[in-house]
């Protein structure tokens, strides 16, 4: 038995989630004449209260056509040091849309909204880049799937509309933010600019991401993921597994959640771990002691069978997922408390 806990990414459709597949009506998406690309579309964007939705091959295209919609080059993006939009979208913010990130020093990904204002707020002259950009991540990736306080949110979107930036959210793990908090897409719906969710995170599609905005911004996009070179064809075979998701897997992932904070209960008493990062959703953060390489430690684990990753610095990541079964936690928590 693997036990592959790299990302929420390594799942493979179940046989409900194949059938829809398999029996989707499909057309040429390039031509708008995809029904089941259409009928997600519209689900999505209905779900967050928004005119329009686009279906994207992957989150980080989705990302970098919302950042290339809402910038020309030169401007400004606002974002937290840890942003997958600047650290793992291959420095797609600077190639494709000749974008200067400001990088805001915030906690587990989260920055305050005083820390952007202080940040907005400087000279408006020939010297500096126009600020024209916001961009923050729910769940935070990097930041150990730390889920943002709406309230704060709240206050970043008056900056924002105050001092005229577009305000994006990268919410590739989103759905699992709304179960853990208990809250709606429509309240996000009402904040932001654009939205992308992925489908096959957490919520365990195959493939696809989803951007949703205005009529006005998708029209744009549209164009913008045509000149990306992610016009698909007969997508509503994917698109069905992201309907299937979306009606099937959003809510299961309090189970998710539930298990990464067990291995958190265990990692905790483990004399060789130095430090356990809060666990708030499905991710799970962790330092061995300094005596431990952390490679090795991996190294170790992989040859149980039991597959982490390495986020640099020392820290290991864990992500829980619809793949990860109970079995495999007694498994994984037995191996985790005899190393
Ligand atoms: C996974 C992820 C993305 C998009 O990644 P793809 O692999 O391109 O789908 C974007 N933002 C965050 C925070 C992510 O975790």
């Amino acid at each position: 038995m693997e036990i592959n806990l790299i990302s929420d990414t390594v799942t493979k459709p179940i046989k409900g989630m194949l059938e829809a597949m398999m029996n989707a009506e499909v057309g040429d998406d390039v031509f708008g004449a995809d029904p089941t690309v259409n009928l997600l579309q519209e689900k999505v964007a209905k779900m967050f209260g928004m005119e329009a939705a686009l279906f994207f091959p992957s989150g980080t295209m989705a990302n970098q056509v919302a950042i290339k919609i809402h910038t020309q080059p030169g401007d400004k993006m606002f974002c937290d040091k840890w942003a997958h939009v600047y650290n793992f979208e291959g420095g797609g913010a600077a190639f494709n849309s000749g974008v200067t990130s400001h990088l805001i020093d915030g906690d587990r990904g989260m920055f305050t909204a005083d820390q952007l204002q202080k940040a907005v707020i400087g000279r408006g002259d020939i010297h500096v880049p126009f600020n024209r950009l916001i961009c923050i991540e729910n769940t935070t990736n990097k930041g150990g799937g730390a889920c943002w306080d709406f309230e704060e949110l709240k206050k970043i979107e008056k900056i924002a509309r105050n001092n005229d930036l577009a305000f994006h959210l990268d919410g590739a793990r989103l759905f699992n933010a709304l179960v853990a908090k208990n809250e709606t897409p429509e309240q996000y719906g009402e904040l932001f600019d654009t939205i992308s969710i992925c489908l096959s995170k957490g919520l365990g599609a195959p493939v696809g991401s989803i951007l949703i905005g205005t009529k006005e911004h998708m029209e744009k996009a549209l164009r913008v993921r045509k000149l990306f070179g992610g016009g698909m064809r007969q997508a509503g075979f994917l698109a069905a597994a992201g309907i299937y998701a979306l009606e099937n897997q959003v809510k299961r992932l309090a189970e998710d959640h539930q298990k990464a904070k067990e291995i958190g209960v265990v990692l905790e008493t483990c004399s060789y771990v130095k430090k356990v990062e809060p666990i708030e959703t499905n991710i799970i953060i962790f330092y061995v002691n300094d005596d431990i390489d952390s490679m090795d430690f991996i190294k170790k684990m992989e040859a149980k069978g039991i597959l982490l990753i390495s986020m640099g610095d020392g820290k290991i990541r864990i992500v829980t997922h619809l793949d990860f079964t109970n079995e495999m936690l007694v498994k994984l928590k037995k191996e985790l408390k005899n190393f």
